[in-house]
């Protein structure tokens, strides 16, 4: 057979799209994927709540020489700094040589993940075992979050303004939690019921002790007794104190490879870490950039980022007026010559719910990172629909800097939808898009990334800034 390529060949390929897949990717490439997901397995080990993951980004920002933001000084190009949010969102920002007079790049991913809460009076008593009531946070399917091993995160402060971190049932030999589940034999009536009715919020109860205070006098509620007085010696809490506190329950469960191939990893909280770590890591990684170049972690997306620490707020706005007024320009001004990486996951398609999906116009696991030019729902409600200009400027970006990405849309028209922190940055005046990796069993307690892909968001993200 001759190795000439037929003219209807050569044209195919002159005028035919065909994304770039990871058979195309070098082998140093691919090395250097697997090398970048160690230390994305760490951080995501690390990070299942928010406050952790500003804590991880923090010690990792200072050791590359940033230091605390103060709006009184005044900052050179090349400097670094931080500016956290409260404890629960963080912004890294890497001084350019223009500063923000041309407008400042924004990576923004979010650092809250889909998990149980538990509410403000959370421990009883019933039949002599001991419960917590919760209330979820973000979209769940309830169901898979009952017969898993859970541990406890979190903050309690106490009436004297005492503050103590909780962490319990990460460890090997540390005890867990759990959410009961129905056996089979007796779910006749629960198999036949819709999902959402088969299993509630409110039943969501976590199982966390059954027995009772050794030294009792009387028989009331002992079993609850007994672990108030172990929290008491653990942490000096009284019950009041659950009032004062942010407590949540997440998968115990570390991040681990997936496939005999490794080439994937499974881990709860990919949404949206695996968008956060990149985008951490290009701010930490940037030099010499030419306008300022800001990662920002926030937080409460996953409930729509309304709060002070969501992207609702003002904080990444003033942050940017702060910094414009340094450079002699008005912080709108600075605003609408900005531009954003909206950092956050797509759905990729999945062949055993494969209906779900329109092929055309989804993303694939190892088929790089992920442009989603618009989320929303019912005929593109609730979203910003990034324009031909802005999603041209970044196609060439990733085309030129040889980063292998795709295009998705999030399921097939009219199924459901989603959104992102997209709009709120548009409103802002801000030309933004979505960018991020592909994620399978999105908001379960154990979702699955590809490593090339993780890295195809670093790449992207770090020649945004550099570029
Ligand atoms: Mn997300
Ligand atoms: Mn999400």
């Amino acid at each position: 057979m001759s190795e000439e390529k037929t003219k209807t060949a050569l044209l195919r390929e002159q005028l035919m799209n065909e994304p770039k897949t990871v058979k195309e990717l070098p082998a140093e490439e691919i090395a250097k994927a697997d090398a970048f997901c160690e230390g994305y397995k760490t951080f995501l080990n690390a990070s299942p709540v928010e406050r952790e993951a500003v804590a991880y980004s923090l010690a990792a920002a200072k050791e590359k020489g940033f230091t605390e933001y103060d709006p009184n000084a005044q900052y050179k190009p090349g400097d670094k700094v931080y500016y956290v949010n409260r404890g629960k969102a963080i912004a890294l920002a890497v001084i350019g040589k223009n500063g923000v007079k041309n407008g400042a790049r924004l990576a923004i991913a979010h650092i809250d993940s889909p998990r149980i809460d538990l509410k403000p009076n959370p421990l009883y008593e019933a039949n002599n075992l001991a419960l917590f009531k919760t209330h979820y946070y973000g979209g769940l399917k309830k169901y898979q979050w009952t017969a898993i091993p859970l541990t406890l995160h979190g903050v309690i402060v106490k009436l004297d303004g005492t503050r103590v971190e909780v962490k319990w049932g990460d460890e090997e030999n540390e005890s867990c939690f759990c959410v009961t589940d129905l056996l089979p034999h007796l779910a006749q009536e629960q198999v036949t019921k819709p999902m959402a009715k088969a299993f509630t919020g409110e039943d969501l109860n976590v199982l966390v002790g059954s027995r009772p205070y050794a030294e009792a006098e009387d028989e009331k509620e002992l079993v609850k007794l007994n672990v108030m007085s172990i929290l008491n010696e653990k942490y000096g809490i009284t019950e009041g104190d659950f009032l004062s506190a942010e407590l949540c329950l997440v998968p115990s469960f570390k991040a681990k490879d997936i496939g005999f191939d490794r080439s994937m990893i499974g881990g709860y909280g990919h949404d949206d870490k695996v968008c956060a770590y990149p985008a951490l890591m290009a701010a930490l990684d940037a030099e010499a950039v030419e306008s300022t170049c800001i990662t920002y972690l926030t937080d409460k997306e996953e409930i729509g980022s309304d709060g002070n620490t969501g992207m609702q707020s003002d904080f990444l706005r003033y942050f940017i007026y702060d910094l414009a007024k340094q450079d002699g320009v008005e912080g709108y001004r600075a605003l609408s010559k900005s531009t954003c990486l909206s950092a956050d996951v797509n759905a990729a398609f999945d062949p055993t719910y494969a209906s779900a999906f329109e092929a055309k116009n989804s993303c694939y696991i190892n088929g790089g990172v992920v442009i989603s030019k618009y989320t929303g729902h019912g005929g593109k409600y609730d979203t910003s629909d990034a324009s031909a200009e802005y999603m041209g400027a970044v196609r060439a970006l990733l085309e030129n800097n040889n980063i292998q990405w795709q295009i998705g849309e999030l399921g097939r028209v009219d199924l459901g939808g989603g959104g992102t922190i997209a709009k709120y940055v548009a409103n802002m005046n801000v030309d933004v898009i979505d960018l991020g990796v592909p994620v399978l069993s999105m908001h379960a307690p154990f979702e699955i990334v590809s490593k090339t892909d993780v890295y195809m968001a670093y790449r992207a993200f770090y020649e945004f800034f550099v570029q």
